[in-house]
């Protein structure tokens, strides 16, 4: 934990990790509190009719005490996988805490994955057992055939042909339950990659992720928590982002967390529930920021309470940034991290850790630096792959079932990232691009984010996408993809003023020599462009409608 101090200095230098030998996600997200303030107010779940559902840390625990009994009574066991196909809800939440106490590994999975996706996951994890809703009963019912290991089936839609009833098994179950004594180490959950490059991978976390998360969210969040402070996040839960970003640090911290379902983002039904419950801390991926930027003068429409918004996940640009500062009145706190080792670069606004354009600076805890193909660690202003060194607690412990991968990557201690970036000389982590994503161009080398980061400067422009496209002379040239502001129809003139934009405002080799006007960029499920299948889509055509 971050105590607060008068300066980033202080910061890094006032803190050590204290991590408990024997340490359990449940004990300490929920039950610490249970014992201690029951009636405290944990998660509020915004329901489809407008309703709210209250739980206090007492209820949460003793409800997943009951499903962790009736889910042993079932045969499931420590260590084992439990997939938990499920989206934000009581339910959810109910179901990782009564997983960690067993000490078997929750694998969380979006309900936006379609058949094959599940497929994918639920074999290689070799999931056990499977939490989940009507919507997911009626997919797997297509898969279930092929799934060897799965044997149990719980719906929280009530019982269902090969499934068992989730209100029924908390209701037979136990009051209470004795959390299994797992240590740091001890795997508790297993979160597949965002698939943004290539097959999904699964990145095995011990309990101690959820310690290695805390500074850099209280960074982000400045010192969360302070009195009054609510979270929300639009993220899936399913996600790293959502589920380790915020709601089990938050709860973690004493903050309660509001939760709704959100079928598809609606910028306009985000900033009403930000309203509605005056939610002072918010963790918004820059996709989600980027659509917000559509609702118009958004303080004059809606009272809002926000004391802190954390983003990541994406480059976050300098346009939003601008934008949140203006619109929003505040600093958005970027930060960083992947699924395999999170939260570990951030921006702190009250210390003033903040710089648009980049992400931020390390969190204390962490050693990240940029470092050269050889593992050296490279002087400011050279760019390299953003490294952290091991051990590290929110490190993750493997790949499951891929120790090739695993080896792969680390150069000696340092866990390599697959991203490449620059520290400037005030220590500022500047993101460049992905390894795949960066364009080389006429003996140039660049990252994708500067060029979107202006494109969308232009007004015509609401989200843009660029990628490097073959081409014999340059070895590749830039291509922009684009989707118009609403009401804009783009026409070769736009295309030229566009070009012109980028041209004047960055420089002549970084421009878009072509432009594609699209309706919608393709995404992963946890709202990132996946720019592999538009440079697909670049080398061999398809995707255009203009040219
Ligand atoms: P896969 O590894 O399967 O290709 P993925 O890398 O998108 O998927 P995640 O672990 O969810 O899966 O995402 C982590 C990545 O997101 C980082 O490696 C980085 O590329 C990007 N990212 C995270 N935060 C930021 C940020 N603040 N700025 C720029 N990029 C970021
Ligand atoms: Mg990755």
């Amino acid at each position: 934990m971050l105590e607060r101090a008068e300066s980033y200095e202080a910061l890094v230098s006032g803190f050590r990790w204290r991590i408990p030998a024997r340490y359990n996600i449940a004990d300490v997200a929920c039950s610490a509190f249970a014992a201690r303030a029951p009636e405290r107010e944990a998660l509020l779940h915004l329901r489809e009719d407008g309703s709210v559902e209250r739980w206090t840390y007492g209820r949460l625990d003793e409800a997943s005490s009951r499903l962790a009994n009736a889910l042993k009574a079932q045969g499931v066991t420590r260590g084992e996988r439990v997939a938990l196909l499920l989206p934000q809800s009581p339910q959810t939440l109910l179901s990782h805490l009564a997983v960690y106490k067993l000490g078997a590994v929750a694998v969380p999975l979006a309900n936006l994955f379609g058949v094959d996706a599940l497929r994918y996951r639920l074999a290689d994890s070799g999931a056990a057992a499977v939490i989940t809703d009507a919507a997911g009963l009626a997919k797997l019912s297509e898969i279930r055939d092929e799934l060897g290991t799965l044997r149990l089936i719980v719906s929280t839609d009530g019982a269902a042909p090969g499934a068992l009833c989730f209100d029924t098994l908390v209701s037979q179950g136990a009051a209470s339950f004795e959390a299994a004594a797992t240590g740091p180490d001890d795997p508790a959950m297993m979160i597949y990659t965002s698939g943004t490059t290539g097959q999904p991978k699964g990145a095995l976390h011990g309990h101690r992720v959820l310690a290695g998360h805390l500074p850099g969210i209280q960074m982000a969040h400045e010192f969360l928590p302070r009195p009054g402070d609510l979270f929300w996040t639009p993220a899936d839960w399913a996600w790293a982002g959502g589920l380790l970003n915020a709601l089990l640090p938050a709860l973690t911290l004493g903050v309660p967390v509001v939760s709704y379902r959100f079928e598809k983002f609606d910028p306009e039904r985000a900033f009403a529930l930000l309203e509605r419950f005056a939610v002072r801390n918010a963790f918004i991926p820059p996709t989600a920021l980027k659509m917000m930027r559509a609702v118009t003068n958004p303080r004059a429409r809606f009272d809002l309470a926000l004391r802190t918004v954390g983003s990541a996940g994406e480059a976050l640009g300098r346009e939003t940034y601008d934008w949140a500062r203006e619109d929003l009145g505040l600093t958005v706190n970027e930060f960083y991290g992947q699924t395999e080792c999170n939260a570990i670069l951030a921006s702190c606004a009250a210390l003033g850790v903040s710089r648009a354009g980049a992400i931020g600076k390390p969190v204390p805890g962490h050693e990240v630096a940029v470092i050269g193909e050889d593992g050296s660690v490279l002087a400011p202003g050279e760019q390299g792959q953003i490294a952290v060194r091991r051990p590290d607690p929110v490190m993750f412990l493997r790949y499951w079932g891929q120790d090739e991968a695993t080896l792969g990557k680390f150069i000696g201690d340092w866990m390599t990232t697959g991203d490449q970036g620059v520290v400037d000389e005030d220590g500022y982590v500047h993101f460049v691009g992905r390894d795949d994503d960066i364009i080389t161009s006429a003996g140039y080398r660049i990252g994708p984010g500067e060029i979107e980061d202006c494109l969308l400067s232009h007004p015509a422009v609401a989200l843009a996408a660029v990628v490097g496209k073959p081409d014999p002379l340059r070895t590749e040239i830039v291509k922009a993809f684009i989707v118009p502001t609403t009401g804009v129809a783009p026409d070769a003139a736009l295309e030229e003023e566009i070009r012109d934009h980028v041209r004047t405002r960055l420089s002549a080799h970084e421009y878009p020599r072509e432009i594609a006007f699209v309706e919608e960029l393709p995404m992963t499920t946890t709202g990132k462009v996946i720019r592999r299948l538009l440079r697909e889509d670049a080398a061999h055509g398809g995707l255009e409608t203009e040219e």
